[in-house]
């Protein structure tokens, strides 16, 4: 009898260390098989600013992209080439501040910044800084797959495309009138305000058109493996190659198989500070709370002593979505395993 129990007690003991490493997250539940999430950019966005047409435009396109990426995990595809290929809708769209539409440095060029992650194996790569590569995205995940470095920059980058196939264009191919227009803009009141010998900031909200637009992505597939990926052209007027938090792993981009994945758009700058993407993943690890808490915690609270602004968008290993922003709006939108979509640009 003894030797009975003993035995049942060993079994039990063997099941309860299957997998040690297993992460419990208090208040979370398996959501969706699979999922997808994305976002256009966070910033200013207010509904008496919005033509209905270009509402419009947004809706359709954000439609477009979160579709390309939901039938690929719908038909046992990858993570990894979901958020690629729903990304590159958005990078060939002048409507987002990536790719295309890419906003202009202060010296009136383009500066791309890329950045993907796996969740299974923390594998990652990056791009910053570049000006002659279609889509800066399908460099970040060529620097993953291909390179035994995470980040690369500026001219290396593009030697780096070259070596690898990708489609190179003309520095020309970014211009947008709509952005060299903001920042004409954005240099004419900062002379003002210079002249008055009141600011020396780069940036500023109050301008139309001179919002955020980064585009981001994170997706669950039928495997498990979370992936998140983000691309943008930075901040209007950014100057000395400015890099941004987009291709940085842990603040523009981050995923874990254990907790979630995360995209960031917003003033870079603080969500390089804040470490902002990695937090909320740990914040899972360590405390075992939910995506929800954590991305509250970290946007509503951390972020914003600090002064930051901007939000995520972000998938857990159950498929549970969120998305999380303090700004007035955020261009986003989700897709769950039944095909469920929702398509949102301001604040509820
Ligand atoms: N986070 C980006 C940057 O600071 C900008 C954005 O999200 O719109 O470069």
């Amino acid at each position: 009898m003894k030797k009975i129990v003993s035995v049942i007690l060993i079994m039990l003991l063997v099941m309860s260390c299957k997998n040690p490493t297993e992460k419990k997250i208090k208040n979370t539940a398996k959501a969706n098989e699979f999922a997808i999430v994305i976002h256009g950019g966070a910033g200013t966005i207010l509904k008496k600013n919005m033509s209905p047409e270009k509402e419009k435009a947004y809706q359709e396109k954000l439609t477009e992209a979160i579709t390309v990426g939901h039938n690929i995990l719908k038909n046992g595809g990858t993570s990894v080439d979901a958020v690629i290929k729903t990304i590159q809708v958005m990078e060939e769209s002048p409507l987002f501040n990536a790719g295309k539409g890419a906003v202009f440095t202060h010296d009136e060029t383009n500066e791309l910044d890329a950045s993907i992650m796996t969740g299974n194996d923390l594998n990652a790569g990056a791009v910053a800084g570049v000006s002659n590569v279609k889509s800066p995205i399908a460099l970040a995940k060529e620097v993953m797959l291909h390179s035994p470095h995470v980040l690369l920059s500026g001219q290396g980058a593009s030697v780096f495309a070259k070596e690898q196939g990708l489609e190179m264009v003309d520095p020309s191919y970014f211009y947008t009138e709509k952005r060299f227009e903001s920042l004409q803009k954005i240099k004419k009141k900062m002379k003002a305000e210079l002249d008055h010998n009141t600011t020396t900031a780069f940036y500023d909200p109050d301008i139309k058109d001179a919002k955020f637009g980064t585009v981001g992505c994170v997706a669950l597939d039928k495997t498990g493996n979370i992936t998140a990926g983000t691309s943008t052209g930075g901040m209007t007027n950014k100057r000395w190659n400015r890099i941004g938090d987009s291709p940085i792993i842990g603040a523009g981009t981050y995923a874990n198989n254990e907790t979630c994945g995360v995209s960031s758009t917003g003033w870079g700058e603080y969500f390089i500070r804040g470490v902002v993407a990695y937090d909320i993943s740990a914040m899972m690890a360590y405390k075992g709370v939910s995506l929800k808490e954590a991305t509250t915690e970290v946007i509503q609270n951390k972020l914003k002593k600090l002064g930051g602004t901007g939000g995520v968008v972000a998938i857990d290993k159950y498929g549970n979505m969120v998305y999380e922003f303090n700004t007035a709006g955020m261009y986003r939108a989700s897709m769950n395993d039944k095909g469920v979509l929702d398509v949102k640009i301001y604040k509820e």
